[in-house]
Order: C-alpha cells, then sequence, then structure tokens
C-alpha cells in the first residue's frame, strides 16, 4: 500500500481535504474532514483518558500560543532552532543543505546531447560518474553557501509591526508547560515524581514538509513532559534514567492496545551526536510508514536544562522542595512527546486492508473501536418501506446519546456495509420486514434487528430493547465472540 492510497481514501470518504483546495491549495496544510475531525478527537480523548484521568501523578494544562518572547530566548529557540539552507541562483528554490542527498536529482549530462536524467538521490551519473553540484530541481543553478534560517514564525501583538512587538507561534507546547511549572506545583500541592500533559497546536516553517500529515508546518502536539528528583534512586539507579525507561514501555504498549501491529513499531536510540544539546539521552518510536520507518514520537530524557534556562531568564526560582532530603532540587524531565496528526496517520496507515470477500474487493479500516469515527451505522434494508426507515431512525436518535451513530439509506445494503468498512465503523445494525412486519398481511414484526460485526461480518440478531445493553458491552471491552454468543453468532 502506498501513501496515495490513504490520501485517495481520506479524500474520497471525508477524513482529510487539502486546505484552501478551491484556490490550489496551502502548501503542506490540511482540514480534517467530518469523519477525520471525529478521529483527531478520538485519539487526543483516548490519549488524555489514558495519560492523566487514569493516572494518579498526571495533571492537565491547556497554554496559550502566543508567549512572551522571552520565552523563546531562554529555551534556546531564537538562536538555535535553525536548519542550514542553500538556495538555487537560477531557480530560486530553497532546499535544506543537509538534506540535499536525499532526494533525487536532475542532471544534464555533459556526454550526451539533450539528455536531461533523474538521478536518484546520492547517487553519480551512471554516464559521466559525476556527483550533484548544482540545483537538484533545475538541474542548471549554482546553490549559496548555506545560510540558517529560524523555524519560528513570526508575528506582532498589537496593531504596529515593531520589533518590540515581535513574537511567535510556539513551535512546541513544552514551553508552556515548564514556565507554568510552579503555578501548577503549587496551587495542586503535588509530590515528585509528577507530570504535566497537553495536547495543542504548534508551528514550524519547515523548509521541506510533506508525506501528506507526516511533516506539516502546523500540527498537534500531544506532550508529557514528567518531573522527576535527580536525587532520587530507584533499585540503586537514578530515578530520571529509570522513569524514561518506564516511559518508554507505556507509550510503546499505549499504540499497541489502540490496535497498531508490533511488527511495525520499534524504538530507535539517538547517537550521541544527534542528541539535542540539552538531552541526556532520546529514544524515538518509530513506525513503519509507506515512507519508511519514520519518527511517530520521540521520548526525551530533558534534564532540568529548561527549569534552570528559565529560572535564570525570568529570575524567578523553579525548584521543588525535597522534604527527605530538606533542600531545594531542579527536578529532571522526561518528556514523551507525540504527534496527533502523525499518530493518526499511523492508525490510519496499520489499519487499512483489502481483503478479498466472494471475489470482491472489500477496503477495510480495523480501527480499533475506541478510535473508530462511527461507531454504530444504522441500514434500513429497503428505504421505500416507511416502517423500516421510521424504525431505523428511532434506533439512530436512541443509540446516538452514547454513541457516534449515524443513518445511511442511500445505496443497496452490501454497498452500505462496504462504506462502513472503508471508515472503519465497527457495527451496522439493520432494519428489516421481519423487525417491523408487515401490516397488509397482517403479521407484526419481532422488534429485532440484525447487529453485524465489521471485522468477522458476522451477524446477531437482537431485540431493540436490548441495544443499548449489547452495544455498552461491545463497545467498552466486550468481544464480539463473548457479546454475539448469547444471541447465537450467523454468517
Ligand atoms: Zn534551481
Ligand atoms: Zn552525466
Amino acid at each position: 500500500m502506498t501513501m496515495d492510497t490513504i490520501v485517495s481514501l481520506c479524500k474520497r470518504r471525508g477524513f482529510i481535504f487539502q486546505s484552501s483546495e478551491i484556490y490550489g491549495g496551502a502548501g503542506s496544510c490540511w482540514d480534517y474532514g467530518p469523519l477525520g475531525v471525529e478521529l483527531k478527537n478520538n485519539i487526543k480523548r483516548v490519549w488524555w483518558r489514558d495519560t492523566v484521568h487514569l493516572r494518579p501523578d498526571m495533571v492537565g494544562l491547556d497554554a496559550s500560543i502566543l508567549m512572551h518572547p522571552t520565552v523563546w530566548k531562554a529555551s534556546g529557540h531564537v538562536d538555535h532552532f535553525s536548519d542550514p539552507m542553500v538556495d538555487c541562483r537560477a531557480c530560486r528554490r530553497r532546499f535544506r543543505a543537509d538534506k540535499l542527498d536525499e532526494t533525487p536529482w536532475v542532471h544534464f549530462c555533459p556526454t550526451k546531447t539533450d539528455a536531461r536524467f533523474d538521478v536518484p538521490a546520492g547517487e553519480p551519473c551512471r554516464h559521466c560518474g559525476a556527483r550533484r553540484t548544482l540545483c537538484p530541481e533545475c538541474g542548471k543553478g549554482e546553490l549559496t553557501p548555506p545560510r540558517q534560517f529560524n523555524l519560528m514564525f513570526k508575528t506582532y501583538t498589537g496593531p504596529v509591526e515593531e520589533d518590540a512587538a515581535l513574537t511567535y507561534l510556539r513551535p512546541e507546547t513544552a514551553q508552556g508547560i515548564f514556565v507554568n511549572f510552579d503555578n501548577v506545583l503549587q496551587s495542586m500541592r503535588l509530590k515528585l515524581p509528577f507530570g504535566i500533559a497537553q495536547i495543542g497546536k504548534s508551528f514550524r516553517n519547515e523548509i521541506t514538509p510533506g508525506n501528506f500529515i507526516f511533516r506539516t508546518r502546523e500540527f498537534e502536539q500531544m506532550e508529557i513532559e514528567f518531573f522527576v528528583n535527580p536525587n532520587e534512586t530507584i533499585d540503586g539507579r537514578p530515578a530520571d534514567e529509570v522513569w524514561h525507561e518506564r516511559w518508554i514501555e507505556e507509550r510503546l504498549a499505549w499504540y499497541h492496545r489502540y490496535g497498531i501491529r508490533p511488527e511495525n513499531l520499534r524504538v530507535r536510540e539517538h547517537e550521541k551526536e544527534e542528541l539535542a544539546h540539552y538531552a541526556k539521552r532520546t529514544a524515538d518510536i518509530e513506525y513503519r510508514f509507506p515512507i519508511g520507518w519514520s519518527e511517530l514520537e520521540g521520548i526525551a530524557n530533558r534534564t532540568d536544562y529548561d527549569l534552570k534556562q528559565h529560572a535564570r531568564f525570568s529570575g524567578k526560582s523553579l525548584t521543588y522542595f525535597d522534604e527527605e532530603r530538606k533542600t531545594h532540587v531542579v527536578p529532571y524531565v522526561i518528556e514523551p512527546s507525540a504527534g496527533a496528526d502523525r499518530s493518526l496517520l499511523a492508525f490510519l496507515v496499520d489499519a487499512y486492508r483489502e481483503e478479498e470477500v466472494r471475489g470482491e474487493k472489500r477496503v477495510v479500516l480495523r480501527l480499533h473501536q475506541d478510535i473508530a469515527p462511527t461507531k454504530i451505522a444504522v441500514l434500513p434494508l429497503l428505504k421505500k418501506r416507511g416502517e423500516i426507515v421510521a424504525t431505523a431512525h428511532e434506533i439512530r436518535s436512541l443509540l446516538a446519546r452514547w454513541w457516534v451513530t449515524v443513518y445511511d439509506d442511500t445505496a443497496a445494503i452490501g454497498r452500505l456495509y462496504r462504506r462502513q468498512d472503508e471508515v472503519g465503523t465497527p457495527y451496522c445494525v439493520t432494519v428489516d420486514v421481519q423487525t417491523v412486519g408487515d401490516v397488509d398481511k397482517g403479521e407484526a414484526g419481532d422488534q429485532r434487528v440484525t447487529i453485524r460485526d465489521r471485522d468477522s461480518m458476522q451477524q446477531i440478531r437482537v431485540p431493540i430493547a436490548e441495544l443499548p445493553t449489547v452495544f455498552r458491552q461491545l463497545l467498552d471491552g466486550g468481544t464480539w465472540q463473548q457479546v454475539g454468543g448469547r444471541y447465537g453468532i450467523g454468517g
């Protein structure tokens, strides 16, 4: 499966659209459609539930995107958050100097006339043996020497565009947590170790964004800053190192729990020279995307760097009083930093299956039920029968009080099932003639409906009155075999 398969499904079925598409699109900006927003909200909701609500050692925060500009001096972003860039003197395109040899390049070979070749990334010309020195896109222009280009989006607060009003759209949510460390500590009377979690938008003026929602200039982060007492040990080892390992395990388990296959996940340790200047150790959780193994989440030990920097620049004390040792300490920070958009892409890619069912292709998203955008679809077998349609609408209204439930009668039942499979709806409810009976023939309905399971395509017949109970069991961890078994599973 390629990224194009996913991009096309996302557009066709209302998950993700290109931003400003009617104007030709805005580069690497994407809009989440009706199903995409449900899917993304579900991912954020389960992350928040598992990270904040289910843990006794965690609290939440929602800091503002615009902050005091000195925050970014203290964090190092003003001085260090930049990429080396080169420009083509002919076509004016701009490239990251350190990524030049990772893209294919255009070459006009001197050994041939009118020969324009696309040479694979990092390889020399097969004919003359030359390596790329010119612009990889136009193949003609010379490149300027590298210059540092800061990745933060600049903006101005207030009506005057002057340097005094200059600030930035935050490039990470983390700093909003660090500058609130003391507020949260004091107001919530917390004891180390504890974490502060936050979900929010961040902005980076990436020079080479791309690969759909994998790398975008505006993105949503799900970040935890977990504060640990560096003087403590656990089983004779520094507490920060033990907590770092625990978080790597926990985050890996989280992706497994919501359906990502273990063989598509791996942990990659950062090399010494790759580590950020503040980091003691960083491990990435990588996912096998259609573009290859790439970072899904980074888990860094940021040490006491950020709190110390903010203490220095603000003149405020950002310490914790260690009652046991009667000393003030600056906590160490373990930071599991996940991307909501990237997670969504990984969940989509991993759930995507093409199956053969009775000689026909079935596309199915085997999304975990907690993150599936729609939980239940109610479908009338015949849309010409008024009682069937009315009953289906009633069932939809009933179930929609607890779960995202849709009604669809725009095709024959086989088509309707396929459409729900393709967007990952775990269960369909079908209302048929038997349900409502036939008034003309004097037959009473049995007030039962069919529930169809997405993954097995098996069916059970359930009294309408029992639907809330059955779905409460099915959608709260019960298996189809357990719950469906009581009603006699059929094919
Ligand atoms: Zn060029
Ligand atoms: Zn050549």
